[in-house]
């Protein structure tokens, strides 16, 4: 039985990994933790019966301790809480399925607790990713990453170790406005930024992969995972999104990783990782797809895009700017009190204004957080 804990099992990765939970009969759930969704944590927790489990906010915790008496769980709350779910002794594995820079301290007790961590919350690495990679190593444990373009790094990566990478090809799908001219965004609505062509993600996400700021992130992400420069990724936008990114070799060869659409996959890869195993579900059909198409991003349209590489070439606590901005403008989008273009704006503006830190420390970070939310704050009169 291979025992993991899961933070943000209520969320779109969440769900999707306890489905593969449900399909597979060695898979053990001993915690886990949502944030305010407790209606559904309550039927996991449920079905899923894990030992400890956490939620937000305490009055939360306080009544799922009366609506679930009948079962034996203990039921914490809060940073504690999540940070107990990470490092609960039992687990091997933890799935970091969490949004936003909330994940950094539990993943880093339970990296410090020996487990390893199959890596969603990508925040993590490019706020914190100077800290997590190095600690990683110290304690000997594997960041598996569950993003599908990470995924597909990694596993392209197999049975390669010794061999020097020339390049990434990090492929984008370029979201639902690929091919749109500045003018053409200035009025589009939430419904139009949600509607993504290939993938269905939390709604955060989708809208970063509307501004390809998700991309820039992945940018971001992909350089602390893999170790290597900037200048040694490129983004290549590829519609179809069946090849979901690939490793160019020193000999000039290109290994990617294709399949439909389905985070289900590097998901499980994450969970079996080196194991491949069966799963459910739709299977590539070339015939099908017919055609692989490939484009240079339009960095101008999208300079959320350019805004990662500038970040994350000043380094500091600027990634953190940039994804703290951005994750307030987007909800501010969400909230439609302000228009799509002004996200990558705001991200601009608050990576010039905000103070810069050069080698943060977790305090800094979420310092750097709060300071940013403030910024938007005072700079949009709220
Ligand atoms: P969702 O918004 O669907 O889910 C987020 C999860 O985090 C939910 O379980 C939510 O709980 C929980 N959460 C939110 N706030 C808190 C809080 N204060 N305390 C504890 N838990 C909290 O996000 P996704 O699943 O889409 O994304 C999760 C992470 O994975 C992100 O970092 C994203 O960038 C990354 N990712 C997602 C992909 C996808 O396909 N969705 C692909 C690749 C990476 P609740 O709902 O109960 O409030």
């Amino acid at each position: 039985m291979r025992k993991i804990a899961i933070l943000g099992s209520t969320g779109s990765i969440g769900t999707q990994t306890l489905s593969i939970v449900s399909e597979k009969n060695d898979l053990q759930v001993v915690a886990m933790s949502c944030g305010h969704n407790i209606q559904l944590f309550e039927q996991q927790v449920r079905k899923y019966r894990p030992k400890l489990v956490s939620v937000w906010e305490e009055a939360d915790a306080a009544s799922l301790r009366t609506s679930l008496a009948d079962l034996d769980v203990e039921v914490q709350s809060g940073m504690d809480g999540l940070i107990a779910v990470a490092m609960i002794p039992e687990s091997e594995i933890l799935v970091t399925a969490i949004v936003g820079m909330l994940g950094i301290r539990p993943t880093i007790a339970a990296i410090e607790a020996g487990k390893d961590i199959a890596l969603a919350n990508k925040e993590t690495l490019v706020t914190a990713g100077h800290i997590i990679m190095p600690l990683a190593k110290k304690c000997g444990v594997s960041i598996l990453p569950v993003d599908s373009e990470h995924s597909a790094i990694f596993q392209s990566l197999q049975g390669n170790k010794d061999n020097d990478i020339e390049k990434i090809i990090l492929t984008a799908s370029g979201g639902p406005f690929r091919g749109k001219s500045l003018d053409d965004l200035e009025h589009v609505t939430v419904a139009d930024a949600l509607a993504h062509p290939n993938w269905n993600m939390g709604r955060k996400i989708t809208i970063d992969s509307a501004t390809m700021v998700n991309k820039g992130l992945e940018v971001m992400e992909a350089k602390w995972l893999f170790d290597v420069r900037l200048s040694q990724i490129l983004v290549v936008v590829h519609p179809q999104s069946i090849i979901h990114s690939a490793v160019e070799y020193e000999d000039g060869a290109v290994i990617a990783q294709m399949g439909v659409p389905d985070m289900r996959l590097p998901i499980q890869y994450a969970l079996y990782y080196p194991q491949r195993l069966p799963m459910s579900g739709e299977k590539l059909d070339l015939f099908e797809v017919g055609q692989l198409t490939f484009e240079q991003p339009d960095m101008e349209t999208f300079f959320g895009l350019q805004l990662a590489f500038e970040a994350m070439n000043t380094g500091g606590n600027i990634p953190t700017i940039y994804n703290a901005a951005n994750e307030r403008a987007v909800a501010l989008f969400l909230e439609e009190k302000i228009p799509f273009l002004r996200i990558p704006e705001l991200i601009s503006e608050a990576m010039m204004e905000v103070d810069y830190i050069p080698n943060p420390t977790v305090d800094d970070i979420l310092a750097t957080e709060q300071a940013t939310y403030e910024y938007i704050n005072r700079n949009l009169n709220l």
